[in-house]
């Protein structure tokens, strides 16, 4: 070990900053508040299982590049398991354990019959043609076929990958099974198997929440001024759901940078403005600032729901907003969720805030299943039901145990799959 300040900082940011080490220690700290034995520790903290594919693919050019991808089941003791897949070019196998794990946690928490899992393919989609993305998929999905299916494991979609995605997984799929097999992954388009409100569940389910999670605090969204990181799927729906329930969205942002109005962005205009630029760059009815700034600037509520690690130990006193609802995954450290507990910053954890879209995921699996279809309204309202009852859920837990929101929600989640583990036994 080395005894340089320097070498020992970098070692400790970079513990802090990766996402594996931070969810064991959020779970140890409600592992330790239940009591629970070690060798139910070891079993839950473990990934079940860790695939890494190579993916030989052919250029546009005539090259052959080989991709790397993982397909990582953390549990599969309350169902198969269900996640993401993403494409980002700092993929990597600890971030991939890590959100298989909050994955089990999080289907735990709204109660969902699934386990969890996460995959990934270390790949820049910003340079690649839709060809391409096409062979990475079809090949991807190829090389984690073993483990994949309805009552295995049941991939959706995460950063950087769409409906069109999950559609090339399941005619690939469909093809190796030699049948359609529309409930193999969710987040498909609705002419294909999806569920309707399936796109916006994720942003509603941040509202619902942040709807919670407000009159927990004592407050009403009138004059509430949010700040929104992120304006994807989860950002920019959840920042016009939360504008159309009267929220002040004072902020949002995308890869580049942040734009801010402090007397509140029209996110229609702006939700238009990006999908006809494609970015915020130049838009006019609003001042523009860097991304490093924006969660720092003055608000009621900060909605992180961009990416892992924006709230650290080095800028969590920084932060002004009162309530923060994480759109995100893992957006806080785990060093960071002390400093904000001093503040008494009211925090809503990543696997109850977004959980909306992995829920309306299991509707969408129930509905292939059933080859039967549901109306929005039905879909929103099963939604809702589910989140306010997982919100109510954790603040009991809370309550009974006097610790944060993202501590409760651990317990809960921790609780349910560990009473499952010792009904069922350990076989073998
Ligand atoms: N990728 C989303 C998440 O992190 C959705 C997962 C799913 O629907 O299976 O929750």
């Amino acid at each position: 070990m080395s005894n340089n300040p320097a070498t020992v900082s970098a070692t400790q940011d970079m513990d802090e900053f990766n996402p594996f080490l931070s969810m064991a220690q959020l779970f140890n700290e409600a592992a330790d508040l239940l009591n629970l034995d070690e060798g139910m520790r070891e079993v839950l903290r473990r990934p079940e299982r860790e695939l890494t594919v190579s993916l030989p693919i052919v250029m546009d050019d005539g090259s052959t590049k080989v991709f790397t991808g993982y397909r990582v089941q953390h549990n599969f003791l309350r169902g198969p398991c269900k996640g993401g897949i993403r494409f980002a070019p700092d993929v990597n196998l600890d971030e991939i354990r890590a959100l298989s794990a909050w994955m089990t946690w999080k289907c735990s928490v709204v109660d969902i019959p699934f386990g969890g899992g996460k995959g990934g393919v270390i790949c820049d989609p910003r340079e690649l043609s839709k060809r391409e993305l096409e062979q990475i998929t079809r090949r991807y999905t190829t090389g984690i076929m073993d483990i994949l299916g309805p009552d295995r494991d049941v991939p959706a979609p995460d950063m950087n990958t769409d409906e069109q995605t999950m559609a090339w997984i399941m005619d690939t799929y469909s093809m190796h099974v030699r049948r359609t097999t529309t409930a193999v992954v969710t987040g498909k388009p609705i002419s294909l198997g999806g569920s309707r409100g399936r796109r916006e569940a994720t942003g509603r389910g941040v509202m619902l929440n942040c709807r919670e999670a407000m009159k927990k605090i004592g407050r009403r969204p009138e004059n509430t001024r949010v700040i929104v990181q992120g304006s994807g799927n989860v950002g920019g729906i959840g920042a016009l759901l939360l504008y159309r329930e009267g929220y002040k969205i004072t902020s949002i942002s995308d890869m580049y940078g942040a734009i801010i109005n402090e007397n509140g962005l029209d996110m229609p205009q702006v939700l238009e403005y990006l999908r006809t630029n494609k970015r915020l760059e130049g838009y006019t009815e609003a001042d523009h600032i860097p991304n490093l700034d924006q969660i720092f600037q003055d608000c009621d509520v900060l909605v992180p729901a961009a990416t892992e690690n924006q709230i650290t130990s080095h800028n969590a006193h920084r932060i002004q907003a009162k309530l923060i609802v994480e759109g995100a995954n893992g957006p806080t450290t785990a060093k960071a969720q002390t400093i904000l507990d001093e503040r008494e910053i009211t925090v809503v954890p990543d696997i109850l805030a977004n959980a909306g879209g992995v829920t309306v995921s299991y509707f969408e699996w129930v509905q292939d299943r059933m080859g039967y279809f549901w109306t929005e309204e039905m879909v929103n309202t099963r939604l809702e039901q589910a989140i306010v009852k997982a919100f109510n859920d954790v603040n009991s837990k809370a309550d009974e145990y006097q610790v944060s929101l993202r501590t409760a929600a651990y317990i809960l989640a921790i609780e349910r799959v560990a009473t499952v583990y010792k009904m069922r036994g350990i076989f073998g």
